[in-house]
């Protein structure tokens, strides 16, 4: 689930005094899939309330079965909320590589080698994969290896070809790519053509 459309959901629809007292419930989770969460919750009340928060296209929705009748969110459509954004952060540190680093983010200024290793996971994150055929057209040969850097001649049926040069700085972990060629994205298909033949 989005975790900004849900800020502001819980923002938009719930005071302060609610916020403050959705910190005292813990619900169950009973059921949840990516883009649907189902609590229950024992309150004053002979049955459980049961509480439903979804995602349908950009729009978040929730419901919740407690008396509660004062307009806005119940605090237990906060508490599941706040369940949520709990998890989604915690997802979101998964993508993080051993020193803390958002693999995704750092790829603006470089490739992150966690360990020393590239590996297919690392070029495919770069961009899609190129087509096998397209792959195959492009020739590589290696012009220079040096220690920490390689560079690499690719031509393309035989005709015009680019270069692209390669700089590991193993202190933090970043290689850096650069290829002659006019594309104006950072890692262009002969980039990660050529990762896959250094590979
Ligand atoms: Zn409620
Ligand atoms: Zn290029």
């Amino acid at each position: 689930m989005n975790s900004e459309l849900l800020q502001k959901y819980k923002k938009q629809l719930s005071n302060s005094t609610i916020r403050s007292r959705a910190k005292y419930i813990s619900l169950n989770n009973v059921n949840n899939s990516n883009y649907s969460y189902t609590f229950v919750y024992k309150g004053s009340q002979s049955r459980p309330y049961l509480i439903e928060i979804k995602q349908h296209n950009k729009k978040i929705n929730s419901n919740c079965t407690c008396p509660y009748d004062y307009g806005g969110l119940c605090k237990h459509e906060v508490a599941g909320i706040d369940f949520i954004l709990n998890k989604e952060e915690k997802n979101s540190k998964l993508n993080k590589d051993l020193f803390g680093n958002t693999v995704v983010e750092k790829i603006e200024t470089g490739i992150i080698l966690v360990n020393h290793f590239l590996t297919k996971e690392i070029i495919s994150l770069l961009g899609n994969i190129v087509r096998k055929e397209y792959y195959n057209q492009y020739t590589f040969k290696t012009q220079l290896l040096e220690k920490n850097k390689i560079t690499t001649s690719s031509s393309y049926n035989y005709y015009y070809s680019e270069n692209q040069i390669f700089i590991y700085n193993s202190e933090n972990n970043i290689l850096d790519a650069n290829c002659s060629c006019r594309d104006k994205k950072k890692y262009c298909e002969h980039i990660i053509a050529a990762l896959s033949y250094i590979l």
